[in-house]
């Protein structure tokens, strides 16, 4: 671990398992509470040093940790897919995507605005930042999450300690080594542990803001536990996004388009479609569709080449799947792709396609989080809308058709954090990211991301 700028070495580890094989690869270090304590401690003094005050200083140590992750690229790719199983190609891509958000955030200004410049007063409006950030992440994109939370919190003054998810900690812990290179002791140091360690994490007195990305359950805990002192919190939790196709889409268009986002990492991602809603004329075309492209799909290694989907990358989401998809078929589900698990020790799954599955269903109302998708058929537009609307979860959500103004009119009634208009997923560090109902709380990414990690003061002075 990292804490205080100086490499932490316990006393207890854990197993890190490589889902591609099942096998134990690395011990990983399981954090103490006097070490937390003393990740907490170094956060605070190095909040109260120069480093709140000296924005040039943090511009440019964000932009140097932006440098470094690709310079280190292929060493956290490597961790990456041993940890996850995520195809090589697929996990070069999203450690790509880590560096823009590093320098998206050190561009940015933190507004000042005039509220009040007349004869009595000079009234302004600034942003403070918070202390200390707790911040907790996934096991599904850990890299690219971690830099979602430390990014603005640096940019905006904030010290963090980051707890990687213990199934996923080597590439955040190696990016913590990095970062000790370049950033000054304390203000970011990268602890490991299971989900005990993250409890300690949102209930100790010294962070200001805990930062969360993860399931509804945990992020339910952590909501009550952070508010006891009024910690400020954000969570990004779970979404069971629609699909709702329209009855003027070209099959074939829609669906070649939708099935690399419904079996992106393997299914693994908060914000793709895992309830695809097709019009009763069109049901059969859609399900074929779907069929035909999930058949195709090469599930593989992640090192071999023409990989397209590798495993699932926990064990509990690998049962979880086979689970679903068991509790799917005794309801009556028809199951036209896949259906079960690959041959060997690794957690692969074959791309599943579920149709004449409806709600009541566990694998329609719950997150499947994996390669098995629903296909629900639909009567009429306020019918879908309606049905789409009907659960817990609001993170995003699409409508598709040939007019883009009238799936605009659809996708617009969707109770979610983000619509989209025949896409979906797609989430750039300069666009708002936010979850409706109980998939979020706050917002990520963009100036609102930035200002999550901030306080609002007034600064009032009278005029004479
Ligand atoms: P999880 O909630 O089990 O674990 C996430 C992290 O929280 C881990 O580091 C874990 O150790 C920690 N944790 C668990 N219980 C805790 C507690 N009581 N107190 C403090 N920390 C605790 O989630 P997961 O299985 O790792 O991730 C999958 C979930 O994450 C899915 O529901 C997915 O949709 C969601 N997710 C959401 C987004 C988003 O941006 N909305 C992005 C990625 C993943």
């Amino acid at each position: 671990m990292t804490i205080d700028g100086k490499p932490a070495v316990t006393t207890e580890t854990f197993d890190v398992v490589n889902p591609a094989t099942g096998a134990v690869e690395a011990q990983a270090p399981e954090c103490s509470i006097e070490q937390l304590n003393e990740a907490m401690d170094a956060a605070q003094r190095a909040y109260e040093s120069s480093w709140r005050t000296d924005e040039s200083a943090r511009r440019e140590a964000l932009r140097a940790v932006a440098d470094a992750i690709e310079a280190h690229h292929d060493e956290l790719t490597e961790l990456l897919i041993l940890e996850s199983g995520k195809p090589a190609t697929f996990a070069h891509m999203e450690n790509q995507g880590a560096p823009p958000w590093w320098r998206y955030y050190a561009d940015m200004d933190l507004p000042r605005s005039v509220v009040v410049d007349d004869a009595t007063a000079f009234v302004e409006q600034v942003y403070r930042p918070l202390g200390v950030v707790a911040a907790i992440t996934p096991w599904n994109g850990p890299l690219g999450l971690a830099g979602w939370k430390i990014a603005p919190a640096l940019r905006a003054g904030n010290t963090v300690v980051i707890k990687p998810s213990p199934f996923t900690p080597l590439s955040t812990l190696r990016l913590g080594e990095i970062m000790a290179g370049i950033l000054p002791p304390g203000v970011v140091n990268v602890v490991s542990g299971g989900d005990k360690i993250g409890a300690a994490m949102t209930s100790h007195p010294i962070p200001r803001k805990i930062s969360f990305t993860g399931s509804i359950e945990a992020g339910r805990h952590i909501a009550v536990s952070g508010i006891r002192d009024f910690k400020r919190i954000t969570l990004e939790m779970g979404g069971n996004d629609a699909a709702i196709l329209l009855d003027d889409i070209d099959v074939e268009k829609a669906v070649q388009a939708l099935v690399p986002l419904t079996t992106m990492n393997c299914g693994q991602i908060c914000a793709i479609p895992k309830r695809i809603f097709a019009p009763a004329a069109l049901y059969d075309q859609v399900v074929d569709a779907f069929t035909a492209a999930y058949d195709r799909i090469v599930v593989g290694a992640p090192y071999d080449e023409g990989t397209q989907m590798g495993p699932l990358s926990t064990k509990p989401q690998f049962d979880r799947i086979k689970d679903l998809v068991s509790d799917a078929k005794s309801a009556g589900a028809r199951v036209t792709a896949g259906g079960g698990p690959l041959d060997g020790n690794g957690y692969f799954f074959r791309p599943t396609v579920l149709a004449d599955v409806a709600e009541g269903v566990r694998i329609v109302d719950e997150e499947q989080f994996g390669p098995a998708l629903p296909i629900l058929k639909y009567d009429s537009i306020d019918d879908a809308v309606a049905r789409a609307n009907n659960t817990e979860f609001g993170l995003c959500g699409s409508a598709w058709s040939s007019d883009p103004d009238r799936a605009a009119a659809v996708a617009q009634q969707l109770e979610v954090g983000t619509t989209f208009v025949n896409a979906h997923a797609i989430l750039p560090p300069h666009i708002p990211f936010s979850g409706a109902k109980a998939s979020g709380l706050g917002v990520s990414n963009g100036l609102a991301g930035l200002l999550g990690f901030t306080e609002p003061q007034v600064i009032h002075r009278v005029r004479a």
